[in-house]
């Protein structure tokens, strides 16, 4: 593809918004427009890379013997309404929803649980039609209340979505294996460094669920990974194992003491210099909210340990937490925000607490009175314990649960998710099939996504330097960039269509710059668009001479033109 003949239109500022670096580039680089937030066009050279992810995407499925199919993107309010999920998702406001014409409510899909689960039903009807794996790519849109990050987290994305059904939990975990080694293939193929990792299956609770993190500084995740045992899981799930508290020198009894604005644990260590952090147990009210009602809930935790509001989402079953706020925690401890403690809340308040607090003894906790705590409290004699529940976030430090090696947290893009569904929308939605004595049995389900278009902009985060992006070759938009240094010249013309016309014959993407302008500004605009390999046809034409200059990684090399072919056919080998 010349660019005197394509729609290339560079710039050199980059948008005032762009907080991540794939976002800035693809923007300066043309390659996708904003039309409104988190929402694009994607251009010629965008789309490229897209095809191809998606490309990548689909041969995979296919080798696994999943079937491609299309779902529509508008939805009707019924079959959400079978689920059960219209409420939720209307409650979160993530679902675009309107009504027709006719006074109908329906919905842009932002995901295809409902609509396959409604597909399969009396299609699959018989055991002996299983296991079936279905899958699309598609537009999904999500009224995300922050879109940012360009393509990252977008209102309207490029997804895929996989489905599997099967006839019993053991072949949900069969057919999740296989899409665990689809992913990995997938990844690995579109040239990312990517961890998996241990993800949170929500209320759900223990099914099996893994994301894949592509690894990259500005994630959006935070991922607990230890270097020794290889343990990976999303700091949602993340568990550690949490040192053992320091007994106190005594047993002495509980009491009451002064003090004066001592609202966090570094005051509280100034007033009593001798009480460890681990036995000053803080109480955090939040408030949790379900579809009907809203409840105060104070969780205990050690003073060197912080709640994970995912995990305490998931052991209240509600659809959010959120810090209370004063007026609320001045009602139900009758004192100022910091002096938050056990004993003498409300009634109406649920006290809970983070495994954290198991064997904690002669611990310091608010008095529930403003400038006040108590000292010396021990569970069992002088209050129970509250329900215990894992709520912790794991630290980096924290050794892992078989204390053979020791936590680090680093950042990542979350690229996949694979999910074992188990029956929940098969027995919801009424959707079964006949077992081997024709008893009817609900689906054992899978779900599986990959953002194909947030893959794109991981590997622009992953791979750029300050010059623009550098694409791994099998996504690039194009393998090889020709740069002819004069328009015009006939000899330079001549070898770089030969060259052209030579690598295109043998099936590679060539872009040539045959522009007319100074090659400042197209060797500029060749590092921005970060096409892997790029060969310069200048002054040596004449004597078929080029200059060999990969984007990154290698020398700039004067080369035979005779030798361009094996060379690039050289990078893709390796
Ligand atoms: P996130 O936690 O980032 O909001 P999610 O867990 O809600 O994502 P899934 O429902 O698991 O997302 O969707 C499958 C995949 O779709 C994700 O792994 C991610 O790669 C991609 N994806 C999800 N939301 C967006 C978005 N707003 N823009 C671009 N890609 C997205
Ligand atoms: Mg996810």
């Amino acid at each position: 593809m010349k660019i005197s003949k394509s729609l290339f239109v560079t710039k050199k500022e980059e948008p005032a918004d762009a907080e991540v670096r794939s976002h800035a580039l693809m923007v300066r680089a043309g390659f996708i427009q904003q039309i409104a937030a988190g929402i694009y066009v994607y251009g010629p050279l965008m789309w490229r890379v897209l095809r191809k992810i998606e490309t990548i995407v689909r041969e995979e499925h296919d080798r696994a013997g999943c079937q491609e199919l299309l779902m529509p993107a508008l939805q009707p309010r019924e079959l959400w309404e079978e689920s059960g999920r219209w409420e939720r998702y209307v409650a979160d406001k993530i679902l675009y929803h309107f009504e027709d014409g006719r006074g109908r409510e329906v919905c842009l899909g932002p995901t295809h649980e409902e609509v396959i689960t409604n597909f399969v039903k009396g299609r699959i009807t018989s055991y002996k039609q299983l296991p079936q794996n279905l899958y699309q790519i598609q537009t999904k849109f999500r009224d995300e209340t922050r879109p940012r990050f360009g393509l990252m987290r977008g209102r309207e994305f490029v997804m895929k979505d996989a489905y599997s059904f099967d006839a019993s939990a053991e072949g949900m975990a069969a057919s999740y294996a296989v899409m665990r080694d689809v992913y990995r293939n997938i990844f690995t193929r579109c040239g990312v460094r990517f961890t998996p990792v241990e993800a949170d299956a929500g209320a759900i609770g223990d099914a099996a669920s893994e994301e894949f993190m592509v690894d990259a500084d500005t994630g959006e995740d935070a991922i607990a990974v230890c270097r020794t045992t290889g343990y990976a899981a999303n700091t949602e799930k993340a568990v550690s194992k949490i040192s053992a508290p320091p007994e106190p020198e005594a047993e002495v009894a509980m009491h009451k003491e002064p003090t004066p604005a001592a609202k966090s644990c570094e005051d509280l260590r100034a007033l009593f210099p001798d009480l460890p952090l681990e036995r000053m147990l803080k109480t955090i009210l939040y408030r949790a909210t379900w579809l009907d009602r809203d409840q105060v809930v104070a969780v205990m935790c050690r003073g060197d340990r912080e709640i994970n509001t995912i995990k305490l989402q998931n052991a209240l079953d509600c659809l959010a937490v959120e810090l209370a706020d004063e007026k609320t925690v001045k009602a139900v401890t009758g004192a100022a925000v910091g002096f938050a403690g056990p004993i003498g809340l409300a009634d109406d308040v649920r006290l809970m607490a983070d495994a954290s607090v198991e064997g904690v003894k002669g611990f310091l906790c608010g008095g529930n009175e403003t400038d006040t705590h108590y000292l010396d409290v021990y569970f069992g004699r002088d209050l129970e314990q509250p329900e215990t529940h894992e709520l912790g976030l794991v630290q980096s430090g924290d050794a892992t649960v078989d204390g053979e090696g020791t936590i680090e947290i680093t950042r990542g893009i979350e690229v996949g998710h694979i999910f074992q569904l188990g029956t929940k929308y098969s027995e919801a939605m009424d959707c079964r099939f006949a077992d081997e004595n024709g008893k009817l049995q609900p689906f054992h389900m899978g779900c599986y996504g990959i953002g194909v278009s947030r893959t794109a902009a991981a590997a622009i985060e992953q791979g750029h330097d300050d010059g623009g992006m550098i694409w791994p070759l099998p996504i690039a938009p194009y393998h090889v960039m020709i740069i002819q240094m004069r328009a015009g010249d006939e000899a330079q013309e001549g070898l770089a269509q030969e060259l052209h016309d030579q690598l295109e014959a043998q099936g590679i993407e060539v872009l040539w710059d045959d522009r007319k302008m100074g090659a400042g500004g197209k060797f500029k605009d060749a590092d921005l668009v970060g096409i892997p390999m790029r060969v310069v046809v200048g002054r040596d034409a004449a004597d078929r001479k080029v200059e060999w200059k990969p984007r990154t990684g290698g020398e700039v090399e004067v080369i035979s033109a005779d030798d361009v072919l094996a060379r690039v056919q050289a990078a893709f080998d390796a």
